[in-house]
């Protein structure tokens, strides 16, 4: 699969819920995971290889694979991670954002559509708090918690517009 950089437009859509599980899902997964692995990343969401679906794939804290699917954060710590991230779409790009909490209770779907409810802590929960963002069309290079300057250079860099 091909990783849409900045400032493609399928980078700042909301996706959609899945509904279908099944063996369709699993082979976009996989491919997701593959493509995620190749690329050196440790999370990638669904809008970043042009798809509409809430689904990312992370490399969990032991290494294991993480399908996470219909994801939404059910409550997170106050504290502030404080951890640089990256992204598969703005490579070479690493940012602070103050509003990454250090742990993250996170209630999903596994790709058989079973439920979870797991807590991710550290830079495990900085990725599951980045990819979420992504599913809702964010971008973590338009972050308010950033400084306006930066924000301006950003979008410079990455060619889109200041919001
Ligand atoms: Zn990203």
């Amino acid at each position: 699969m091909k990783i849409l950089k900045y400032p493609d437009k399928k980078l700042f859509v909301k996706c959609k819920p899945v509904s279908v599980f099944g063996p369709e899902l699993k082979v976009l997964l996989d491919a997701m995971w593959e493509t995620m692995i190749e690329g050196n990343g440790m999370g990638l969401a669904s809008n970043q290889v042009g798809l509409n679906f809430r689904m990312f794939t992370m490399l969990g804290p032991k290494n294991e694979k993480f399908y996470i699917i219909n994801p939404s954060i059910v409550s997170a710590s106050i504290v502030s991670a404080n951890l640089k991230e990256g992204c598969l779409s703005a490579p070479g790009e690493f940012l602070v954002l103050e509003e990454r909490k250090s742990w993250v209770k996170l209630k999903f779907q596994d790709e058989t559509g079973q439920e979870h409810e797991k807590v991710f802590k550290g830079i495990h929960a900085v990725c599951v708090q980045h990819e979420t963002d992504h599913l809702d069309g964010k971008s973590h290079l338009q972050s308010k918690s950033l400084h306006k300057a930066t924000r301006k250079e950003l979008a410079k860099k990455w060619g889109f517009k200041l919001k």
